[in-house]
């Protein structure tokens, strides 16, 4: 254990956080440089940060996703040739945005609401000028508004008052529809982190670059130190200043506030009779209401409804607990499927993200006027501390792939700079 006897563990590169963008640094840098020692530490008791799947022995080998969920871009995303590698199935079942089934409803009122969808994402597409936030791009009194509402809450976290329009253009998660790993997001990134050496239940509190050689780690479980150290933890976390930076890195902190993570949840809801519901089918639980929930019925065969729920509503579910949140989705499936669903329904996995300790929410948005501090979060400080996690990427944050591409970025300068400093 690092300073168990009073004396400090030596690295060349500590890595803080075993997420996806820390893992994909990892493996990286055992790639290109074997010679160097790495340890990556984590403050939860597992691999993968918000990648993180759970089982349900009813759902056989398909895996209940509680964070990333959707290989988005696809074909180029890095993950999905890894879940190849790894011996896991990509599932190319299309999403219910890139025409995958959606439940039939009645409403005359779909075309009209579809309409208004368009042309609110043409008007953010076309926005030029000042940045500003998603809501001043509403039309006052259009009566989809609400379901914008909803979907700009699935696509942020969070509300659109608060979230930039130009963070939003920039984003651009690669060509491809978007697929899932049979298994589990989770369980991909996780497994691709386990050659790499690591310390669970790690917290590190407290990171001394005065010295000017190596780099001071302080942790719950003791001291290490390190040539270089590369810091993957959310934004939320940064923000919060559970990581002291010795000298301060006020820069870091203050863009780290400004990206912060939105919230989404996710609940699963076991049924008893998986045949009550027709499979791998989308349904917005209103097309109304901004506050509602998104439904996948049994995904991918699964007997599971999976609700999402996010932003503001997310909080309020997450604060009032988990029957709060089942009687919420309860009572959505009832009024498109009718009140005996009920008795199919219980909880079978749920998340909290805002409340997970060093996490603290789903993923970043950036307020108005922010998003270039993602370039600012990235950044190298001194060619000794270098940031990586998807708040750190341009135009795929929010994502695991993106998580991944920041984390390869950091690992290559973090190579240069040990080579250019032996
Ligand atoms: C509900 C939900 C749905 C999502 N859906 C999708 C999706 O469909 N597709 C997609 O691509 N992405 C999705 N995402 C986003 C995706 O999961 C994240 O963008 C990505 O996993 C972030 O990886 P990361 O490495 O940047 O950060 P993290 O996964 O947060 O990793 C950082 C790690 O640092 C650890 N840590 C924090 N503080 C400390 C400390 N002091 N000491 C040591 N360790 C510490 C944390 O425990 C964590 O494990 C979703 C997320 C959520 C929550």
């Amino acid at each position: 254990m690092p300073g168990d006897n009073g004396k400090s563990a030596e690295e060349d590169v500590v890595i803080i956080g075993a997420g996806a963008a820390g893992i994909a640094a990892a493996r990286r840098l055992q790639e290109i440089r074997p010679d160097l020692s790495i340890l990556m530490l984590e403050a939860g008791d597992r691999l993968g940060g918000r990648a993180w799947t759970v089982g349900l022995p009813e759902a056989g080998d398909t895996g209940l996703d509680l964070g990333c969920g959707w290989l988005h871009g696809a074909r180029t995303n890095a993950w999905t040739a890894i879940a190849g590698e790894v011996g896991l199935t990509v599932d190319r079942t299309p999403a219910p945005w890139n025409g995958g089934r959606q439940l039939e409803r009645d409403d005359a009122d779909v075309d009209a609401a579809q309409d208004a969808i368009g042309a609110y994402f043409e008007r953010l597409d076309s926005h030029e000028g000042d940045d500003t936030d998603l809501a001043a791009m509403l039309e006052p009194g259009n009566a989809w508004n609400g379901q914008i509402r909803a979907i700009g809450t699935y696509i942020t976290g969070a509300e659109l008052e608060r979230s930039s329009v130009a963070d939003y253009n920039k984003y651009d998660p690669g060509p491809g529809p978007d697929w899932r790993v049979r298994q589990g997001y989770g369980k991909l990134v996780s497994l691709y982190g386990r050659p790499v050496p690591a310390r669970l239940g790690t917290q590190v509190r407290r990171i001394d670059h005065r010295p000017a050689g190596r780099i001071g780690i302080e942790t719950n479980r003791g001291l290490l130190s390190a040539r270089a150290v590369l810091v993957t933890v959310s934004t939320n976390v940064l923000a919060a200043g559970r990581i002291t930076f010795d000298p301060p890195l006020p820069d870091k902190i203050e863009a780290a506030a400004r990206l912060p993570l939105g919230l989404a949840d996710k609940l699963f809801l076991g049924l008893v009779h998986p045949q009550a519901l027709p499979a791998d089918t989308h349904m917005l639980g209103s097309f109304s209401r901004g506050a509602t929930g998104t439904y996948q019925l049994r995904p991918l065969g699964a007997p599971v409804v999976e609700a999402y729920f996010a932003g503001d509503l997310a909080h309020d579910l997450e604060r009032e607990g988990g029957e709060a949140a089942f009687s919420f989705a309860a009572d959505e499936l009832a009024a498109q499927f009718g009140a005996d669903i009920r008795r199919e329904l219980s909880v079978a996995a749920i998340s909290a993200w805002a409340a997970t300790p060093h996490i603290g929410g789903s993923y970043s948005y950036a307020e108005p006027g922010a998003s270039d501090l993602r370039g600012v979060l990235a950044a190298p400080h001194d060619e000794r501390i270098f940031f990586a996690g998807e708040a750190c990427s341009h135009s795929r944050y929010s994502t695991a792939h993106g998580a991944y591409e920041t984390g390869l970025a950091a690992a290559d300068l973090i190579a240069g700079s040990l080579s250019q400093n032996p």
